[in-house]
């Protein structure tokens, strides 16, 4: 009689293909407790094994049973069609978290781009420059804090007329407000220039 694997679609034979796998057969246990073990693993309707019946290696953690009953390898384990359930189950459940998973990456998306911004405030707010004249040389290449300052009021009486420019038809009056509102406070966006400059 041919060594047939008696778990539900292992479709595994003892012949020259198993063989070159290195596939193993069993017989079930005698040992009693170790028997029902197995049976309850195999989990088929109203079926008990008999001499003929055989399990293949597949099914064992390490490829082969040992006798403790704490070990993995005590009952075979493995079984590839409640596997395939499982990753059903899996794949639905991605599907259905989907969209609060596109939710959460844009709020975070949102939040990184606040923080850049602010970062961007802190990086190039005057505060890094205040009454030192070594950083404000260093950063603006202004001889002083003072030189800075006197700069900035200069610039400032002018500043209310800038606009961006891009071209006479393209420069709207949206384009002024901005420059305006803009969110950096005028004497840090002065502070950045210099220090673009400067790079
Ligand atoms: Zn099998």
């Amino acid at each position: 009689m041919v060594k047939t694997c008696c778990v539900y679609k292992s479709n595994n034979q003892f012949n020259a293909s198993t063989k070159e796998k290195g596939i193993s057969f069993f017989r079930f246990p005698k040992d009693k407790r170790k028997r029902r073990t197995w049976i309850k693993a195999v989990n088929r309707d109203e079926w008990t094994p008999n001499d003929h019946s055989w399990i293949c290696s597949e099914h064992f953690v390490q490829g082969w049973h040992g006798d403790d009953p704490e070990d993995e390898n005590y009952a075979p384990t493995l079984f590839s069609y409640k596997q395939t359930v499982v990753n059903k189950e899996r794949e639905q459940r991605v599907q259905c978290d989907l969209d609060p998973l596109i939710e959460e990456n844009n709020k975070l998306r949102e939040e990184i781009n606040s923080l850049r911004e602010e970062l961007k405030r802190h990086k190039w707010s005057v505060d890094r420059i205040k009454d030192d004249d070594a950083s404000t040389r260093f950063y603006t290449g202004l001889p002083s804090f003072a030189v800075f300052l006197w700069l900035y009021n200069f610039l400032a009486s002018k500043a209310s007329r800038m606009t961006f420019w891009m071209g006479e038809v393209n420069t709207s009056t949206t384009d002024k407000m901005r420059t305006a509102t803009s969110t950096l406070p005028l004497i840090d966006q002065l502070f950045a220039v210099l220090m673009q400059r400067m790079q």
